[in-house]
């Protein structure tokens, strides 16, 4: 039995119940970085290449404190997810596509990384092929291999549906791996009469992490809010989207949340949007500005985006949050 390490951030907030119940089956000990803390932050940034965005610096920090807990660090070259058509020859950004070396290169007594390269683009089954791939290396046979990664599909494709009846990952998360007793709870705890609903967009790794965003999702939390974010959109709704722009971006996250933030405009049940950037990101240069545009053009949804880096302080984001939600209650009581 092999000790794999996951960090909690990047890819985590999306696919974590796929390759937990993998490696599960597979007889191996999952083991996952704590939330981002101050001392994970700087961890990262002080083995980090300077220009990094701050996700990135992130995830180094999170390599950091699994380093000497594991026997194998989990990090696979995340190239493409769905097949080439409508999003043209859409990727990962090429800081994903780096992410192997920078960690190997980067930090000292780094376990060995089982670095599979995934690309289910490039044509059917794609996913077993990457399975095979992992178990082999931790010495898996080809039946049980087979066996774990169908399972960790129906586990998968469970946590998808949670995403899409808008639950939040955290909350999705609890209701995939506890029991039914503790997923009562939840389900009691999500009913609630929100007064204002909110689509928060960005990079999952930037809007479900509570350090990094200084607490965003707390905060509208306490302000009576519904949250909404661009992976409670199911695929069909937001391919619908992809018709209303001339051409796609070349990378996966990026039209995620932009033909999300597109649906959420049409949704007419939206009262505001905020779009959560991370300082450094190239992609966000060009998304920011285009759903700040898209946003003016096709509504008057009030449009607001929240950069973070290594500096974002608690009290800037809650001043300019509430705000924010100010001015959309004086306009809905003006009206
Ligand atoms: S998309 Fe932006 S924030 Fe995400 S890893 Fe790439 S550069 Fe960093």
């Amino acid at each position: 039995m092999a000790k794999i390490g996951i960090p909690r951030t990047l890819a985590y907030f999306n696919y974590y119940p796929f390759w937990k119940i993998f490696f599960d089956e597979l007889g191996h000990e999952v083991v996952l970085s704590t939330p981002t803390t101050k001392g994970i932050l700087d961890d990262g940034v002080k083995v980090a290449v300077n220009d990094a965005c701050i996700p990135i610096k992130v995830y180094h920090g999170h390599v950091v404190e699994l380093a000497n807990k594991v026997d194998y660090l989990f990090c696979p070259r995340l190239v493409s997810l769905r097949k080439f058509g409508d999003f043209g020859t859409e990727t990962f950004c090429p800081k994903f596509l780096g992410l192997p070396e920078m960690i190997r290169y980067g930090i000292e007594n780094v376990p060995e990384i089982i670095d599979v390269r995934v690309n289910l683009g490039s044509a059917k089954k794609q996913i077993d092929k990457v399975c095979y791939e992992v178990g082999q290396i931790l010495g898996n046979l080809p039946n049980q291999i087979l066996q774990a990664s169908k399972k960790a599909s129906v586990i998968q494709k469970k946590y998808e549906e949670l995403l899409h009846q808008e639950f939040l990952p955290e909350q999705a998360l609890d209701k995939v791996f506890t029991n039914k007793k503790k997923a009562k709870k939840i389900d009691k705890k999500d009913k609630f009469e929100p007064e204002l609903k909110i689509a928060v967009v960005g990079y999952p790794y930037a809007i479900y992490d509570n350090y990094i965003n200084v607490g965003l999702l707390n905060i509208l939390k306490n302000e009576n809010v519904k949250i909404l974010t661009q992976d409670m959109v199911n695929d069909s709704d937001m391919n619908k989207q992809i018709r209303t722009l001339p051409k796609s971006m070349f990378w996966y996250y990026s039209n995620r949340v932009i033909y999300g933030t597109l649906h959420f405009i049409h949704r007419g049940d939206i009262d505001g949007i905020i779009h959560v950037t991370a300082f450094a990101c190239g992609p966000d240069s060009m998304v920011d500005r285009l759903l700040e545009i898209e946003a003016r053009k096709r509504s008057s949804i009030p449009y607001m985006s929240v950069m973070i880096d290594e500096h974002s302080a608690e009290a800037g984001v809650r001043t300019r949050v509430e705000a924010f939600l100010d001015m959309i209650r004086y306009r809905r009581d003006k009206n």
